[in-house]
């Protein structure tokens, strides 16, 4: 052992950490332990009290020691949990309208769960200081979704059934967080998937110690069984290539998310099935989003009668591993990794990802999925980053022709297509990914129905498949949206509730005897889903309308749609194949993507700062990949590559 890694070893092992913690506190404290739990360190006090009256004292300790800090009261100086509920309720003011009180003695923490947050939390955290102080529980505070959702209450619920396991689970990824190893030499970069196509996203990490996973997803085409005959998938190119990396599974130290799209996580379940025990890293809503999605799948691939590559309960395990941190957090995710995420603007929850490698040795900026433009939801991407070594950056309408247009006239022409087929006694059918474009356009036909007379159609817009249950994840993660959205939520006038949406549970049938309505229906690329169901049965009549708003991948049935097939087969319920005449209207109306457009990539680059010197585009066709990394290392004068899957690029 050198003399470095020694005096590294000295200064940093976690007894002596903790000692200096300590003889930072002041006495009165009564410190019991202290104890690594995931990135963060606990601290256990038969006196917390002594620090929420004096809070400088843990900010100044956490800046010294630069990990997060958090105080805890030790087990036995806990009130009881009846009496300490029924302070909790006398304490809060009945506005806030709680819904649960669940206690974690696990973490000796109590979870309130209310309509308002807010009033929980009480003028600068007062309330919340007031239950601490009056009880000894650390309070946490969740948000009622004002729409019922219940994913959201299964992950909530399961969160709680699974605390034990979770605690030691924390413990057992705090001790290896913070390990003490030696420095390394060198920084390597794999592309696993989503590289010059899109789909199956992934990129290993790894220096001599450390490896992670940076998104594992499955590519969008062959994941729904039964559809194959339209997608003209290759199921061999369905996953990110991890068993070329020489990587055995155990040997991660963790999966970082970007955002809950198929196409970024649809392969995590997989892991777990298949032994791996580490901690996935993503933002609340991405967890939350990511148990909608990844159950769904599971639900579409057995109707179509396929296998799912894994099981509800392989999801399970997957969500007790996650770990969840906002935008701005700065989170040790190995002893010389440290993770923060940023707003990418794309869907709820999706991040940019920042990696400060060693100390000061490389920094890196993957995008995930990108939206730096206007949008009804979401502020754009954030360009600001301590450090930039190298950008790994989306491209999926990175070709020079891959110019939209502007959001008003979308919205407009989306308005006037929707008006003209009512007009003419027909039916508007918007395939939609449930989370991100069906509540853009919600915003959107919300707006103009309500607001404008002109486009008072008086007809009803149904909501099919999982979009009600994402939009009440929205409601659920109003600081995860835009000012306005996020007002008008708090204040009880969301837009997902508003009077022009009906609600389709099952029964679709009613829809298609009706007169003229416009259909919200989750399955974007019209690989499964809702949105199939409704084309095949209003497919065939000339005054019907399908819009795209989308993208849809190369071998998809959208596409094929888009590109003016006149007839397609389409499997019955018992997967008998039938041939479905192509008649009604197909229109697409760009400017409502969830992804930058050219311009906004490369203006999203040129105002990075600081800017980085390698550029690697990913998530995009080959061409547009190949024509984006020229723009781009042209814009900024960096050097810029389309790498390929499987190749590695030695970054530092
Ligand atoms: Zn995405």
């Amino acid at each position: 052992m050198d003399e470095t890694v020694e005096n590294r070893e000295k200064e940093r092992s976690p007894e002596d950490l903790f000692d200096r913690i300590k003889s930072m506190l002041p006495s009165e404290a009564g410190f019991i332990k202290a104890e690594f739990e995931g990135p963060d360190i606990i601290i256990y006090l038969k006196n917390a009290k002594a620090l929420y009256e004096n809070e400088g004292i843990v900010r100044s300790i956490a800046t010294s020691i630069k990990k997060k800090l958090v105080i805890r009261s030790e087990v036995s100086v806990l009130m009881p949990k009846a009496k300490a509920e029924e302070m909790i309720r006398s304490i809060v003011p009945p506005d806030a309208v709680i819904n649960s009180v669940k206690f974690v003695e696990e973490f000796s923490e109590v979870y309130i769960e209310a309509l308002k947050p807010g009033l929980v939390i009480g003028k600068g955290g007062s309330t919340l200081k007031a239950i601490a102080m009056g009880t000894n529980w650390t309070p946490k505070v969740l948000r009622m979704p004002t729409m019922e959702s219940a994913t959201l209450s299964r992950v909530r619920q399961l969160m709680f059934n699974e605390a034990d396991f979770r605690k030691k689970f924390l413990v057992g990824v705090g001790k290896h967080i913070n390990r003490t190893i030696a420095k390394s030499e060198w920084l390597k970069a794999t592309a696993l998937g989503g590289y010059r196509e899109v789909g199956r996203s992934s990129l290993l990490l790894e220096t001599p110690h450390t490896k992670i996973i940076l998104d594992c997803g499955l590519s969008p085409e062959p994941a729904v069984k039964g559809m194959e005959a339209n997608a003209g998938s290759d199921v061999n190119k369905a996953f990110p290539y991890l068993d070329s990396a020489n990587l055995s599974i155990n040997e991660l130290d963790a999966v970082v998310l970007t955002h809950a799209h198929m196409d970024h996580i649809g392969f995590v379940p997989y892991l777990f099935k298949f032994g791996y025990e580490g901690p996935v890293y993503c933002t609340p809503p991405t967890r939350d989003l990511a148990a909608l999605l990844l159950n769904d799948y599971i639900k579409l691939s057995q109707r179509a009668g396929g296998t799912p590559l894994y099981g509800e309960k392989d999801i399970r395990k997957m969500l007790t591993h996650m770990i969840v941190r906002d935008y701005g957090e700065v989170t040790n995710i190995t002893d010389e990794l440290k993770l923060t995420y940023h707003n990418a603007g794309h869907i709820l929850g999706s991040a940019t990802v920042h990696l400060h490698v060693g100390e000061g040795m490389y920094n890196i900026v993957h995008t995930g999925d990108l939206k730096y433009g206007f949008t009804r939801l979401y502020d754009p991407a954030v360009t600001k980053y301590p450090r930039i070594d190298s950008l790994f950056i989306e491209s999926t309408y990175g070709g020079h022709g891959d110019v939209t247009k502007n959001r008003g006239d979308a919205e407009r022409d989306m308005m006037e297509t929707i008006k003209a087929t009512v007009q003419r006694g027909g039916k508007v059918i918007i395939p939609l990914f449930a989370v991100g474009r069906a509540q853009e356009l919600q915003m959107v036909l919300e707006n103009y129905m309500m607001n404008k007379p002109e486009y008072k159609l008086d007809v009803p817009v149904y909501l099919d498949g999982m979009i009600l249950e994402a939009s009440a994840m929205h409601t659920a993660y109003p600081e995860y949206l835009k000012e306005s959205l996020r007002n008008r939520i708090l204040n009880n006038r969301s837009p997902f509730e508003s009077e022009i949406f009906e609600i389709i549970k099952g029964e679709r049938e009613e829809i298609f005897e009706k007169g003229p309505s416009v259909i919200l229906a989750s399955g974007g690329m019209m690989n499964g889903g809702a949105s199939v169901e409704y084309f095949k049965r209003l497919a065939d009549d000339a005054r019907n309308t399908i819009v795209f708003v989308g993208f849809n991948s190369s071998n998809s049935l959208g596409r094929r749609i888009q590109n003016g097939v006149k007839e397609v087969p389409l499997p019955d319920e018992n997967g008998k194949l039938h041939s479905v005449p192509v008649n009604l209207q197909v229109r697409t109306v760009e400017g409502f993507s969830g992804h930058s457009d050219r311009h906004q990539l490369v203006q999203f680059v040129e105002n990075l700062r600081p800017r980085p010197k390698s550029i690697y585009t990913m998530h995009g066709e080959e061409q547009k990949c190949e024509d984006l990394a020229r723009a781009l290392g042209r814009a900024i004068h960096a050097d810029a590559r389309a790498p390929m899957n499987l190749d590695s690029i030695r970054l530092k």
